[in-house]
Formats: C-alpha cells, sequence, structure tokens
C-alpha cells in the first residue's frame, strides 16, 4: 500500500536494531484518512470471502481493525490483555509472549462471540514473531471458528511471523513488508496489497 509505505517513511522512526516507531499515526495518534483507506484495501480484498468478524488484540490493532470491520460490515473483537472481572464464563484464552516486552500475557475472549459458524478475518498493526497473530488463531480455533487469513498494518519481514502463520497453514496479507533496517532507514520489499 504506497499512501502507508510513504506515511512510514515521512513519520516512521527507527529504535535501536529492529523497533519501528508509529505513534504518530497508528499506536498512539491515529490517521483516521489512513485508518479509511487500510479499511478499504482490507474490505475489497475480503469482499467475497464470507468474512463474519473481524479479530485483533488490544491495544493498538483495535484502529485499524475497527475500519476494516466498519467496511466488510461485521462486528469487531479484540482480545483482551488483562484479566476483566465482568469476563466470569466461557472465556477463550491463549499464552502471548512478547519479545519485545519479554513477558507472557493471557489474551482472552469470550466465548459467546465466536462460534462454529464463524469465518474469521485477524487484523493487527504489527507482524513481528508472529506471537500475538499465533495466540488469536489458538483462541479462534477454540471456538470452531475458521480463521480465513490474517491481515497486517505492517511486517517486519526480518522476523519469525509470517514463516510461523504460513507454515501453520494461514495466508499472511501485509500492506507494507519492512525487509531491514539500514542506518536507520526503512528498507521496503514488495508488499501483497
Ligand atoms: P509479535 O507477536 O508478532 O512478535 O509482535 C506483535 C506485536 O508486538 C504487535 O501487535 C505490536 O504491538 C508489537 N510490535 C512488534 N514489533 C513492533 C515494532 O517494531 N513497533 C511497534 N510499535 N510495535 C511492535
Amino acid at each position: 500500500m504506497k499512501l502507508l509505505e510513504e506515511r512510514i517513511l515521512k513519520d516512521g522512526h527507527v529504535l535501536g536494531e529492529n523497533i519501528l516507531k508509529v505513534d504518530s499515526f497508528l499506536t498512539h495518534q491515529v490517521d483516521i484518512r489512513l485508518m479509511h483507506k487500510i479499511g478499504e484495501v482490507f474490505a475489497e480484498k475480503f469482499a467475497n470471502a464470507g468474512i463474519t468478524k473481524v479479530v485483533t488484540i488490544e491495544a493498538s490493532g483495535i484502529a485499524p481493525a475497527i475500519y476494516v470491520a466498519d467496511k466488510l460490515d461485521v462486528p469487531m473483537i479484540f482480545a483482551k490483555k488483562s484479566k476483566n472481572i465482568t469476563m466470569n464464563e466461557g472465556v477463550l484464552t491463549a499464552e502471548v509472549y512478547s519479545f519485545t516486552k519479554k513477558v507472557s500475557n493471557t489474551v482472552s475472549i469470550a466465548g459467546k462471540y465466536l462460534s462454529n459458524e464463524d469465518k474469521v478475518l485477524i487484523i493487527d498493526d504489527f507482524l513481528a514473531n508472529g506471537q500475538a497473530a499465533k495466540g488469536l488463531i489458538e483462541i479462534i480455533e477454540q471456538a470452531g471458528a475458521k480463521v480465513e487469513a490474517v491481515g497486517i498494518v505492517i511486517e517486519k519481514s526480518f522476523q519469525d511471523g509470517r514463516g510461523l502463520i504460513e507454515e501453520a497453514g494461514y495466508p499472511v496479507l501485509s500492506l507494507a513488508r519492512i525487509e531491514r533496517f539500514e542506518n536507520g532507514n526503512v528498507i521496503f520489499k514488495e508488499a501483497d496489497l
């Protein structure tokens, strides 16, 4: 997605070896126009796929996921990272290890929001080592629902996430694919959409 790549080049900041900071338009302040476009691009791709739910993980997956769900006209569900006292029964969970934060989180979705009739599109802001997407897939499959594909805004292709998810049998579609960082600059490879 050309517009996204241009925005990353303009406003993204490379931190250390392998982190891209995009908090001016995606992970903190959110550019609504860009989110609209992201919603359109994913929705066009999956218009005839029979998607019934969009699933993401809090917090920064929520913004793009809402716009995709809006365009597909289906509900958006975000997995929660902390235990919620109102979520007391039928909770589906998975462990998600964060390499960036070096902690493991239990993420959860109330089982009543997913069923074996659902066809799910997973959307997330970043794909790095694939642990967040893997956890979401585990939860969705516990509900007997089908994962149609994993849609990613920014994929860091030099990390293991894409391989992990594809080897497990799920298509990955990314709007921007980063091949590497070079002297603080972002080098892209060809994106999927
Ligand atoms: P994974 O589970 O694929 O290793 O990492 C996915 C999650 O880690 C994303 O949802 C995102 O919140 C966070 N993340 C991973 N790499 C980056 C990065 O380079 N920049 C930002 N802002 N977040 C990242």
